[in-house]
């Protein structure tokens, strides 16, 4: 049991995952928050923030050649943001399957763009997309002490135990 444990604890990852401020005006912080939730990932930290334009543009920084860049920018930073970090076995991965694809037009029903968002320039919500940007993220956004360790009573049930 010892070893399956260390082993769970070992797969456990984390991800940055923000409500863009689309999502926040539609009311949609409960259900995506619900979304990752009843999948079993752990919320370990929460905050709303409206970011600079300055702050848009270092977390967006990879993108900064692209067109869209500069009113993409504008838009992260134009009203209140709900950023998070969900902890769970695949989070980063999964957590992008759940969000679906960039292009809400190309996201399967079922996902939350594909159900929630038309277009990609509204498209309500942004993930990391690998483990070297989730770290990266967390690090912009959070403070090491922002982020909670702690257990989730549902966790063995989530994993099993045995
Ligand atoms: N975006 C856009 N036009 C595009 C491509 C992307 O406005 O043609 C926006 C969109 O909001 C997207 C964000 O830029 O979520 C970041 O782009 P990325 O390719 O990283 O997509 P994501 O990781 O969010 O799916
Ligand atoms: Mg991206």
């Amino acid at each position: 049991m010892l070893q399956e444990q260390e082993a769970h604890a070992a797969e456990m990852e984390r991800t940055f995952i923000a409500i863009k401020p689309d999502g926040v005006q539609r009311s949609l912080i409960a259900e995506i928050i619900s979304r990752f939730e009843r999948k079993g990932f752990k919320l370990v930290a929460i905050k709303i923030v409206v970011p600079s334009k300055n702050f848009a543009e270092k977390h967006y920084h990879d993108l900064k050649e692209r067109p869209f860049f500069n009113g993409l920018c504008d838009f992260l930073s134009s009203g209140p943001v709900v950023a998070m970090v969900w902890e769970g076995e695949g989070v980063i991965k999964y957590g992008r399957k759940l969000i679906g694809a960039t292009d809400p037009q190309k996201s399967e029903p079922g996902t939350i763009r594909g159900d929630l968002a038309v277009v990609v320039g509204r498209n309500i919500i942004h993930g990391s997309d690998g483990p070297e940007t989730a770290k990266d993220e967390i690090n912009l956004w959070f403070k090491p002490e922002e982020l909670v360790n702690y257990t989730n009573n549902a966790e063995k049930w989530v994993y099993g135990d045995n």
